[in-house]
C-alpha cells in the first residue's frame, strides 16, 4: 500500500491540492491534515 500525496473532497470529489491545506496537527493516531475545498466542504486525513 502506498501513501497518495493528494486527497479528494468527501463533497465534490475535486482532488485537493496544497493550497486548500488549512491545518496540520498530529495525534496518536497519526498525522491529521485538514483541506478546505472550494466548494465549503472540509476534508480531513490521516496518515501515520
Ligand atoms: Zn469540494
Amino acid at each position: 500500500m502506498f501513501e497518495e500525496l493528494t486527497c479528494t473532497c468527501g463533497g465534490c470529489e475535486r482532488e485537493l491540492a496544497e493550497e486548500s491545506l488549512r491545518l496540520v496537527y498530529r495525534t496518536a493516531g497519526g498525522e491529521r491534515r485538514a483541506y478546505e475545498c472550494a466548494c465549503g466542504a472540509v476534508t480531513v486525513t490521516v496518515a501515520a
